[in-house]
């Protein structure tokens, strides 16, 4: 028997199944969280008939079946059938490529990355060296767009710089965008080549403690690091740039079309909706959905007076529109249907708060201090310390982690009381 490609990891993908207390677990990755209508009825099509039919939309822009048993196997040759793996099985693990949903199609965007991004997945999709890279390796490659996610952090990321009078990139490793600095700056003629030499170097000096880029750099330092790379070394923070919300009408580059958002109630929907948005996808976009790392889609490519009958539409199918809505503000892990680690039922009890708390209160409940579900940093964490009882920590840049501590064992009623007493200054 050929030896597995897979390497051992606790990230599920869609060759290695990752059991949960709701059964196993099958992540899909999407290339720019692009997924095209057609293996959007294959994938809600397979998860209908090989499981539960409950999907996940990820804060990394992918998908997740979850609920899979005894029927696994059918599901992932379901999956591959459609197109959904990647070009190389041992491939799988290495496709953490973050662009912006409206990548390509933003007006304010200075560089276009989806081209970058097709060729770079190729590479490492299909080259057997970089398959040793972890499956949490990430790559980010922000084009300037209005609507971006620029908070999460990257082993490696790419950002427009203006710099010498033309739009180049700069290069940043082991940070967030937002805040980061960049230490290289790449014309875009040359960035393929420049993040595959760093992505070479990165692989020929870490070690086995070393799976993310922060690591190395602990260990060998930014500058012997860089060294022998030849890149253009500049150290130049990258300039605060505000960004759109994720759910709302967005302006394309091409005039008259537009693109529209919405959000999984807590990340969460059934096969039946993926097959209805993909229908959507047809009538009103361009067939094409684009999930966003906000656990939501956009449709694009939607003729700007049919905007409103989008957005509508995508309500009758059980999605938010609305960012007033209190649970578009809220995000929850799996909590004790999905996870054995968890205190307390998280989903159910940010349902029972969201009909508790003032609008637009940013909360994070987490069923355990792993905080699987709190990528963005939400201003405000419930950490379960029993069922239906949470500690409160208030997100404050002199603590790290989830932030100050600032009351123990609420209630969810308390919770909120508290909650909606802050000013409104401190929620997002
Ligand atoms: S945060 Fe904890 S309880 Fe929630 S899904 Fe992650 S590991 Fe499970």
């Amino acid at each position: 028997m050929p030896p597995s490609p897979l390497r051992p990891s606790a990230c599920p993908s869609l060759l290695r199944i990752v059991h949960a207390r709701d059964g196993g677990i099958c992540r899909v990755k999407l290339a720019g969280g692009v997924l095209p209508a057609q293996q959007a009825e294959a994938l809600a099509d397979a998860a209908q008939r090989y499981s539960g039919g409950v999907l996940e939309a990820t804060n990394r822009a992918n998908l997740q079946v979850r609920g899979i048993g005894a029927e696994a196997p059918a599901l992932q040759q379901a999956l591959l059938a459609a197109g959904l793996g990647s070009a190389h099985p041992a491939g799988d693990d290495v496709r953490n490529l973050m662009l912006s949903p409206l990548a390509g199609r933003c007006p304010a965007q200075a560089l276009d990355v989806r081209p970058l991004a097709a060729q770079l997945l190729r590479v490492l999709e299909g080259e057997p060296r970089y398959h040793g890279l972890s499956a949490k390796f990430a790559v980010q490659l922000d084009g300037g767009e209005a609507l971006a996610c620029l908070d999460h952090p990257h082993d490696l990321w790419l950002t427009p710089l203006w710099w010498e009078g033309q739009w180049q990139f700069g290069l940043g490793l082991a940070s967030s965008v937002a805040g980061g600095q960049c230490v290289a700056v790449l014309a875009p003629a040359q960035a393929l080549a420049g993040l595959l030499a760093v992505l070479e170097r990165f692989l020929a000096l870490a070690g086995t403690e070393q799976s993310r880029m922060r690591q190395l750099l602990g260990a060998v330092g930014l500058e012997a690091f860089m060294a022998p790379l030849g890149l253009r070394r500049i150290a130049q923070p990258v300039p605060p740039r505000p960004t759109a919300a994720a759910l709302g009408i967005h302006p394309q580059a091409e005039p008259g079309r537009v693109a529209v958002g919405a959000q999984f109630v807590l990340g969460r929907f059934r096969a039946s909706q993926l097959q209805a948005l993909a229908g959507l996808a047809r009538r009103l976009g361009s067939g094409v959905l684009h999930f966003t790392p906000w656990q939501g889609l956009l449709l694009p490519d939607v003729a700007a007076p049919q905007a409103g009958e989008a957005q509508a539409a995508l309500r009758e199918l059980g999605l938010l529109t609305d960012p007033q809505a209190p649970l578009a503000a809220l995000v929850a892990c799996s909590g004790s249907e999905g996870c054995a680690k968890a205190q307390a039922d998280t989903k159910a009890d940010a349902h029972h708060l969201a009909t508790l708390l003032a609008p637009a209160r940013a909360v994070h409940l987490s069923g355990c201090p792993r905080a699987c579900a709190g990528a963005h940093g939400a201003p405000y964490t419930l950490l379960a310390v029993a069922p239906g009882r949470y500690d409160l920590f208030i997100r404050d840049a002199a603590h790290a982690g989830l932030g100050r501590l600032r009351a123990r064992e609420l209630t969810l009623q308390a919770a909120a009381t508290l909650l909606n007493g802050l000013p409104r200054s401190d929620t997002r």
